[in-house]
């Protein structure tokens, strides 16, 4: 059994498609294991997001995501990292084809809906970053 993070962006969470996207994850048989709504503060975004932190692109990325307050899941279920990536298309809305999420929904490249582990070892690293140990359950 893998574990991702998931993060629904401001974007999903303003145009209320949140429960579109668990209807999808519990079509797809996976399990949620802890969730909560939190506002994303700069340093933790910053932390987040190491990978992209220099690219031009980041004060805007930064900005966007603790623009209001968002919900996190931890999902659980078997090859759950590639099949929720799978499912939310690539990260450019604009090249996601219809069906996935981003393509369903998203706006462009960094207004995409969802943000979703890439492997799992990020995803324990994320489900720790996001969540205290007595917030993830056992299911
Ligand atoms: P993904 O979220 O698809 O795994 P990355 O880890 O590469 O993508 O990037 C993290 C986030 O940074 C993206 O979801 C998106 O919000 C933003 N981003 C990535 N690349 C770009 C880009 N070229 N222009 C604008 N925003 C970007």
């Amino acid at each position: 059994m893998q574990r991702t993070l998931i993060i629904f962006k401001p974007d999903c969470m303003d145009q209320r498609h949140v429960g579109n996207v668990i209807d999808r994850f519990e079509q797809a048989g996976f399990t949620i294991i802890g969730c909560k709504l939190t506002r994303l503060a700069p340093a933790l975004l910053r932390e987040h997001y190491a990978h992209v932190a220099d690219r031009p692109f980041y004060p805007r990325l930064e900005s966007f995501m603790g623009s209001r307050p968002v919900l996190v899941m931890g999902l659980e279920g078997d090859d759950v990292v590639q099949r929720v990536r799978d499912l939310l298309g690539p990260t450019d809305s604009k090249k996601a084809a219809k069906g996935t999420i981003r393509g369903d929904f998203g706006t462009d490249t960094t207004v995409n809906m969802l943000h979703a582990s890439d492997s799992e070892a990020n995803g324990r690293i994320e489900l720790a970053r996001f969540f205290k140990p007595d917030e993830l359950f056992p299911v």
